[in-house]
């Protein structure tokens, strides 16, 4: 690890220590909408102290971090729920910003790279649709098609992470049917969420909670949706390419923030094991069950 990346982490623990899960403890019941005024004061301290926007290269404002580097500083951002977002590097902004940065026009990166960048509104990818198998989205039923200057997008699709409140959706749809690839049927189009014909339908319940906000996964209608061809983000026909570079890189982050928060958990765990004292004025920690799931726990994080 260099000397940086090790500099970097110490901050970011330090922070962490002093903001984050302090922050976590006193507004951990409340709703996104409700917590956002503070996380927005915790972003500002972080833009402040440089550290904003991490993943993204220099020249865009962040620190220009490898992958490697920047999984590194995800696994410790991961051991809160609130790590990423108030580091603007959460999905999925951050794809979005990494596929702009990498495909984008000079006038989409004005429109919409830019004020994600300075975190002044979010985004969300629109991909999955309900009726087919997402671990394999060549088959997708949205369709964008030519009308004039302009693409009409007709489709469904849900668990659209973060689209409650989000300014613009980047959503795959099928532009070119007949093409004999599967995989170069499909396109990425930037919609804004206030495009006529878009429609959130829903926020989806996941393990019992809809959330809101950024923190939501939204089940989204396209209705006749209607925007300029000019908002085609990279090649017509290039969307499963897009979405695999942007996706690939998402993964080893979520695994690494996955990472992070299951060491948080089995810290917590241990911590309470050794403190917690049953009848005999043992702890729980003496309790062979006890001993097995912590290493059985810790077996798993490390194999992972
Ligand atoms: C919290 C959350 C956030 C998400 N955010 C977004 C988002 O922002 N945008 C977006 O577009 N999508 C999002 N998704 C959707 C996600 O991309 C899909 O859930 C994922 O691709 C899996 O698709 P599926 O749920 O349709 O499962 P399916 O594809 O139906 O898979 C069901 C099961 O079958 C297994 N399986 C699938 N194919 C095979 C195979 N060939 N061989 C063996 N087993 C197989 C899978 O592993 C899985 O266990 C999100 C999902 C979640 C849970």
């Amino acid at each position: 690890m260099s000397e940086k990346i090790r500099g970097l982490l110490d901050r970011i623990r330090a922070f962490m220590e002093s903001d984050v899960y302090t922050l976590e403890q006193e507004t951990s019941p409340k709703s996104f909408f409700s917590i956002l005024p503070e996380l927005e004061q915790k972003r500002m301290k972080v833009k402040e102290m440089g550290l904003w926007t991490p993943q993204v290269p220099e020249a865009w404002g962040g620190l220009g971090l490898s992958l490697a580097e920047f999984g590194q500083i995800s696994e410790v951002l991961g051991r809160s729920p609130y790590g990423l977002f108030i580091f603007n590097c959460n999905a999925p902004d951050a794809g979005n910003i990494e596929v702009l940065i990498s495909q984008g026009t000079e006038e989409q990166q004005e429109r919409f790279l830019r004020p994600l960048l300075a975190g002044a509104i979010r985004s969300c990818f629109s991909m999955t649709e309900p009726e087919h198998a997402g671990s394999n989205p060549v088959e997708m039923s949205t369709t964008a098609v030519e009308v004039g200057d302009e693409y009409m997008i007709n489709g469904h699709k849900w668990f659209t992470t973060a689209a409650d409140g989000a300014a613009f959706a980047i959503v795959m749809a099928v532009t070119d049917p007949l093409a004999e690839s599967p995989y170069a049927r499909a396109s990425q189009i930037i919609v804004p969420t206030d495009t006529p014909g878009f429609q959130r339908v829903r926020n989806i319940s996941v393990m019992g909670e809809e959330g809101e906000g950024w923190m939501s996964h939204g089940e989204i209608v396209y209705e006749n949706c209607r925007v300029p061809k000019s908002n085609l983000l990279g090649d017509q026909g290039a969307g499963f390419a897009v979405a695999q570079e942007r996706l690939a890189t998402g993964r080893i982050h979520h695994c690494m923030r996955w990472i992070g928060i299951c060491e948080r958990a089995f810290e917590m765990m241990c911590e309470r094991a050794v403190t917690r004292r049953i009848g005999s004025a043992a702890p729980l920690a003496t309790k062979q069950t006890i001993q097995n799931w912590i290493a059985e726990s810790r077996a798993d994080i490390d194999a992972s």
